[in-house]
């Protein structure tokens, strides 16, 4: 079966592995100090907006406590929005309200957004989808001019910007997961990026049990380095030197990555574009790059599970993402929305990882080829 996802891992993690082992440190040490330093760099910030976290699920949560979002506030998400963003506002106990999007792209809009934001509207949740960009011009100057906080979902986006700077570093919060699905992959990880600095500060206590005082390991106590006080009732969820060792050792390939991948999406835009029956990923925006999560095709004509289950017949997975939340019966949203429709019923994610061999991407093209002659 060629996997729609798969991580790439080599002796490089290994070895580095080896490293900690040897060290006797597997908690929270030097290597996350590490990963979130170059990481800072790397989005072109500065270490004190930066946070790393097991999870980028959890930053979704703990999105809501950080920025101050209260049980009688609505936050606006696209309904095609991962479940856990979906989670994090229900959870919370604030109104989720959906918003469209675009049916080619899967982002929402300035106008979708503006379109739903009421008095009691306190933040957007925004999801970049496939790590592409959103116009996030238009989008900040709406939270500019109705106060809003802007929490960017950008788990996929780990190499993308807009308009030369980092995507996820424009909104008050922004997020990069480093789960088994991505393109960084360490296991499981995240990091956080915060515009001010204050809230990055918070934020460490409140994914440390919202502790305010040094542990005597650091030998920062005198005496008595058993005894401390919190400042929050906080959650307990950080990166540890076993997950930052693989991730130093992604994070030095991710170059490789992104020439591969641009390399497989060249490819398949080749291979494909005299298929009349089906659209194309839309060009990247002039000044923005992508970090090629998914390749997401569109059939013209209803035809997309059959598409899927022929791929699948021939050892080829596909997926879409993400099934909108408005079509999930357990949170009870219900609306209008013509553009996530479409796309949920047209749109199809082609195999995309740094491990696809040409013979891979010719028979995914070659099959899509046949199905085309087949049945459309
Ligand atoms: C994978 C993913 C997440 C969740 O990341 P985890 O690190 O697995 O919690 C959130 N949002 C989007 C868009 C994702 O693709």
């Amino acid at each position: 079966m060629i996997n729609v996802f798969q991580p790439t891992l080599g002796k490089e993690e290994l070895e580095r592995l080896e490293q900690v082992f040897a060290s006797n440190w597997i908690g929270k040490g030097k290597l996350v100090n590490e990963f979130e330093a170059i990481y800072a760099e790397h989005l072109g910030s500065t270490k004190d907006r930066v946070l790393s976290t097991n999870c980028c699920s959890e930053g979704l949560f703990s999105s809501m406590h950080l920025c101050d979002i209260k049980p009688e506030d609505e936050v606006i998400l696209p309904t095609v929005s991962f479940v856990g963003a979906g989670n994090a506002v229900c959870a919370n106990g604030s109104k989720m309200v959906l918003c469209d999007v675009d049916k080619r792209s899967l982002n929402a809009t300035a106008e979708d957004i503006e379109r739903v934001i009421t008095p009691k509207t306190k933040a957007i949740l925004l999801l970049h989808f496939g790590g592409i960009a959103c116009d996030m011009d238009k989008i900040m100057d709406l939270a500019d001019t109705y106060k809003l906080k802007v929490i960017e979902d950008c788990a996929a986006g780990v190499c993308s910007t807009y308009k030369g700077k980092a995507l996820g570093t424009f909104g008050d919060m922004g997020m990069w997961s480093f789960d088994a699905m991505k393109i960084l992959v360490c296991g499981d990880g995240a990091m956080l990026h915060f515009r001010d600095p204050e809230l990055r500060e918070r934020a460490e206590k409140w994914l440390y049990f919202g502790l305010q005082t040094k542990s005597g390991y650091e030998n920062s106590v005198a005496q008595k380095w058993w005894e401390f006080d919190i400042s929050c009732f906080g959650h307990r969820a950080i990166m540890n030197d076993v997950t930052a060792a693989i991730a130093l050792e992604q994070y030095k390939k991710l170059p490789t990555y992104m020439e591969k991948r641009a390399a497989v999406h060249e490819f398949y835009n080749e291979g494909l574009k005299d298929m009349e029956w089906l659209d194309l990923p839309l060009p990247i925006e002039q000044g923005c790059t992508s970090s090629y999560y998914f390749y997401h095709i569109q059939t013209k004509n209803c035809m997309r599970d059959q598409l899927a289950k022929f791929l699948r017949d021939n050892d080829i997975y596909t997926t879409y993402r993400y099934f909108p939340l408005h079509r999930v019966p357990g949170y009870g949203v219900s609306g209008i929305f013509p553009g996530a429709d479409y796309a949920a019923d047209n749109t199809l994610c082609l195999p995309m990882h740094q491990s696809l061999s040409q013979a891979d991407t010719e028979k995914v093209v070659e099959k899509i080829r046949e199905f085309g002659k087949l049945y459309c």
